[in-house]
């Protein structure tokens, strides 16, 4: 937990957001600024400020993080026609929230090329 960070926030209740799913190691959340029908953030509970921190001992819980990414697309009924996978990372990757996020949008095509 990070005092400052709003995702440690999020996953401990002390800030609102729409959970759509919660375990001891994930929690996933609706974007407060949509880009498409469906945009979720999946984060790890614990506070890892981006791709950049990750160690060996993550590997499982990152893993998870794309089990579930996997799952919640099919809750959200778009799995079929495929959906976006996006991990911001650092000023250069766009990253504006550092603690480690999964955006999973979906339910329209995706514009192409990325960058
Ligand atoms: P990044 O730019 O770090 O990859 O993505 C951060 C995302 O978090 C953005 O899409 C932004 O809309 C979203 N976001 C920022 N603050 C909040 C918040 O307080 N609650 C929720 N649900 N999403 C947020
Ligand atoms: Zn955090």
């Amino acid at each position: 937990m990070t005092d400052s960070c709003i995702f440690c926030k999020i996953v401990s209740n002390e800030a609102k957001a729409t959970i759509v799913y919660r375990d001891g190691q994930v929690t996933a959340f609706r974007d407060t600024h949509p880009v498409a029908p469906t945009h979720l953030l999946i984060v790890p509970n614990k506070h890892i400020e981006s791709v950049g921190a990750l160690e060996t001992q993550d590997e499982q819980l990152m893993g998870h993080l794309f089990t579930i990414a996997r799952k919640l697309a099919e809750d959200e009924g778009i799995s079929k026609d495929g959906y976006r996978l996006i991990t911001n990372t650092g000023p250069n990757g766009g990253q504006t929230i550092f603690h480690l996020h999964l955006h999973l949008i979906g339910g329209q095509r995706m514009r192409y090329p990325m960058g």
